[in-house]
């Protein structure tokens, strides 16, 4: 069933560490070979064997509309004949500035970027040089790439390998970070007051997304917002997961808080490589070379990522129904899981929000990253590969988002659900 995936995964593992060139994509905490994709269309991931999976990572996001996406796959071939970069401004990107600015509430200037990663180091760079201070707050699970300051008990790939801290994280850097527990609103009060006009941002991600799906609980981001206001620390909104997602307008629009500088990736670039951090005008005109703020890119507002992003979010913003579908999609999906786990008799927690959902199988609600780190990870992993070899393609971890595209269908939904069932009876 897996020739082909396993033996590209050998002759991978000689020359790419581990294999992959992203950690979450090697299977590490479930165990097992990752599989080779070749193709993919609407909601559904053709591997190199032939095997079909209905796709829950949507390729960790930014598939929104599911894969090869018409409009976007047209855009990408025309602009392509124009030339793949120009290292000089078009106005591609004047567009795509004004139309980020519109959907998203509270900013007035966009820089674009390649990664999530850049994004949100930018973001912290600015929000240093900002207010002159170098501390940041960040939430023990929460992602924002890979950069040095963030490897400080992050999630996702970070948490699913179990690295507590990092080696080449410079201790000097690692002690500019301070975390604490997710939802923990006294915790943030405290070690704000024990650093007295040091701290230059709290960054989050206002829905956690990296150690399963975590919602804030009700006054926490409320709570942020008025000690940051009251602190002058800027609020950085990690929206890389959740913008484009929850709404048009991110978390932000969704959830009603207000970020200082908000930071994008996944959806912002259609699938091609792009990030954005953005804020209001004040704060943004730090950023070079307006200011001094220092921040660059050779291949930064490239065509094809550009016309790719814009072709994918101005679909969005058109179709404001879109979102209502996902939620019910999502809704329905979870409602059918809820039968499954509950006919098989296991305890588990759904956590939903949006077409963003994941599972835990725990008794007690998962909140933070200790709750999320106490589910019986064991029985997901058997979960996962009963769910694999039915043709359903999940993370490969607890500690990360299912997310629903608006191509899965009726029938899809029920097939999974299908597929839930009878995995559980063959497990248990
Ligand atoms: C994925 C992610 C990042 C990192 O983005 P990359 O494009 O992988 O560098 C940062 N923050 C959040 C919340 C993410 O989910």
């Amino acid at each position: 069933m897996y020739t082909k995936s396993n033996a590209l995964f050998e002759q991978a593992g000689k020359v790419i560490p581990g294999g992959v060139n992203s950690p979450v994509r090697a299977f590490k905490s479930v165990g097992g070979t990752p599989v080779f994709m070749q193709h993919a269309k609407g909601a559904y991931l053709y591997d190199v064997d032939g095997n079909r999976y209905i796709d829950y990572i949507n390729s960790w996001g930014p598939m929104i509309l599911g894969h090869a996406y018409e409009p976007v796959v047209k855009a990408i071939q025309e602009y392509a004949t124009y030339s793949t970069s120009f290292g000089a401004p078009t106005e591609l990107e004047v567009k795509v500035a004004e139309l980020i600015v519109d959907m998203v509430p509270n900013i007035d200037m966009v820089r674009m970027v390649n990664s999530g990663t850049e994004a949100c180091m930018s973001a912290l760079r600015l929000a240093r040089g900002y207010t002159g201070r170098n501390k940041v707050i960040k939430f023990e699970g929460n992602y924002h790439g890979h950069a040095d300051s963030f490897l400080v008990s992050a999630g996702s790939g970070v948490a699913t390998l179990g690295i507590q801290s990092v080696p080449g994280v410079t201790t000097a850097v690692a002690e500019d970070t301070l975390s604490v527990p997710y939802n923990n609103l006294p915790a943030v009060e405290q070690l704000v007051a024990e650093n007295p006009d040091q701290i230059a941002a709290i960054i989050i991600e206002p829905v956690a997304g990296n150690m399963g799906c975590i919602l804030p609980q009700p006054g926490f981001l409320e709570g942020l917002r008025a000690l940051c206001d009251a602190n002058g620390i800027l609020l950085i909104m990690d929206e890389v997961m959740t913008g484009f997602r929850l709404a048009k307008g991110g978390a932000q629009e969704l959830l009603g808080i207000k970020g200082d500088i908000i930071t994008f990736g996944k959806i912002i670039g259609g699938g091609m490589p792009v990030g954005a951090f953005a804020g209001r005008r004040e704060i943004m005109e730090h950023v070079a070379p307006a200011g001094k703020v220092y921040q660059a890119g050779t291949l930064s507002g490239n065509p094809i990522a550009m016309i790719a992003g814009y072709t994918l979010l101005k679909t969005l913003q058109e179709h404001p129904s879109i979102y209502t579908q996902l939620e019910e999609k999502t809704t329905q999906l979870a409602t059918g899981l809820r039968e499954a786990f509950g006919a098989a008799g296991v305890v588990y927690q759904i956590n939903q929000i949006g077409s963003m959902l994941s599972v835990h199988f725990a008794e007690y609600p998962i909140v933070d990253f200790t709750s999320a780190s106490g589910a019986n990870n064991e029985l997901f992993r058997r979960f996962f590969h009963a769910m694999l070899e039915r043709g359903v393609y999940l993370p490969p971890s607890a500690f990360e988002t299912w997310f629903i595209c608006h191509a899965l269908t009726q029938e899809d939904i029920e097939f999974t659900v299908n597929a839930a069932k009878a995995s559980m009876l063959a497990i248990k």
